[in-house]
């Protein structure tokens, strides 16, 4: 069977991008070494939260902005397609200030989100409490942000898969990518365990793991494995509404009583331990924020590898050599990103002009050179 394009890993990047290019009648298969969201993407809490997560009027925060609004839509077509609900809800966030340092920041943290277009209300520690009442009552102020959201990743994954497959993407599971081929400059293919498979354009979307892919330009290798541990709990009755930041952690509150706490920032290569001290790590700062959740049952915990690149913005577009493309690098962010990204690479394949402002802060050969080294091209 002939394909017009490869995407390698299946993660959200990999089958948001297969979903976007099958609706526009481009044959895709994704080739994925284990299942689909066997990495980051079913790990992740689910945040959909730019306005948080950057707060400054960047390029990050409008790409990340558009991203959160095309998933109320891509939530609504999937619920449309299949009658999955992937757990999208516009919940809203709040930042929290449990001590004088952040106390003094809220101002002027409000200010730039104002800047950036987002909606942002000052709250005296009364009324934090009075709008969440399971929040710390140490709390010293907080911003009330309304447009911010949450989805359930691994409903989300299940359902792109399945979406992507109904409009007839190929999923490949169990398959290696050993090597993507460029010959005379341009992508042909891949090569796999068993043989090779040619298609005019490559998208590499492997997460973590995408600077280990041979025969990629130098820009792949800016990608390197940051390690997020977390927590899941389950409280009745609910212990919040919106998402909750503070005291360096977060708390997801999920509408069935499941809350997601999280979640490291770890250095650490590719180590998939849960360790006691990360846990430890993530449970005092849940329960600074929430004291409540010393009463919540433990549920489980979950470790992954967000891919994160130097200067924190995704890799996003053309690698160098014609028809292979890059979609990686959205560390903490990938699973907000992830309509945006299919968007961007799904555009750029088909020739669709696209009308997205910021797409060059996004280009992965701002951090190397554009060609593959010879020594790279495959023999
Ligand atoms: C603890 C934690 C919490 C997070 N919370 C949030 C959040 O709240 N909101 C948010 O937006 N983001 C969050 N993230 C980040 C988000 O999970 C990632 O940015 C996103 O999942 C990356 O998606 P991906 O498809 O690029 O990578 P992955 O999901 O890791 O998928 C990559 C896929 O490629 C496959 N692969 C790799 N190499 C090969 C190969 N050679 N051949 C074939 N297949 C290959 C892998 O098996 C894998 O399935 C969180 C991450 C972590 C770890």
């Amino acid at each position: 069977m002939a394909f017009d394009v490869i995407v390698v890993g299946g993660g959200v990047m990999g089958c948001s991008i297969a979903l976007c290019l099958a609706k526009r009648g481009v044959g895709t298969v994704v080739l994925e070494r284990s299942v689909p969201g066997a990495e980051a993407s079913t790990v992740a809490a689910g945040i959909l939260a730019p306005l948080i997560e950057h707060g400054f009027a960047g390029p990050e925060t409008r790409l990340g902005i558009a991203s959160r609004e095309r998933h109320a839509a891509w939530a609504a077509s999937l619920h449309d397609a299949l009658g999955i609900d992937v757990g999208f809800r516009r919940c809203g966030a709040m930042w929290a200030a449990l001590d004088e340092a952040e106390a003094a920041s809220l101002d002027a943290r409000a200010t730039r989100i104002a800047e950036a277009g987002g909606r942002v209300e000052r709250l005296s520690p009364d009324d934090a409490r009075r709008r969440e009442p399971g929040l710390s009552p140490a709390v010293l102020g907080a911003l009330d942000l309304p447009e911010e959201a949450q989805v359930e990743p691994t409903i989300f994954l299940r359902a792109l898969a399945l979406e992507a497959a109904r409009e007839g993407v190929v999923f490949r599971t169990g398959e290696m990518v050993r090597r993507v081929l460029v010959e005379g400059g341009r992508a042909r293919g891949v090569q796999l365990e068993r043989g090779r498979l040619e298609a005019a354009h490559v998208v590499v979307a492997a997460g973590s793991w995408t600077s280990l892919v041979p025969g990629l330009p130098a820009p792949a290798a800016a990608v390197r494995p940051i390690r997020g541990q977390l927590v899941t709990c389950e409280r009745r009755p609910l212990v919040a509404r919106r998402v909750l930041f503070g005291a360096g952690g977060y708390i997801v509150p999920r509408p069935d009583g499941r809350v997601v706490c999280g979640a490291t920032m770890e250095d650490k290569g590719f180590q998939k331990e849960v360790t006691l001290g990360g846990l430890a790590e993530v449970l005092s700062r849940a329960l600074r924020l929430a004291p409540g959740l010393a009463d919540a049952a433990l549920l489980g915990h979950a470790v992954n590898f967000r891919p994160a690149s130097p200067d924190t913005l995704p890799l996003v577009g053309p690698a160098g050599p014609e028809g292979l493309w890059l979609a990686t690098g959205h560390h903490r962010n990938g699973i907000l990103m992830a309509p945006l990204t299919a968007e961007i690479i799904a555009d750029a394949i088909t020739l669709t002009p696209s009308t997205l402002p910021d797409l060059p802060a996004l280009d992965p050969r701002r951090f190397g050179a554009s060609t593959t080294h010879p020594a790279e091209e495959s023999p």
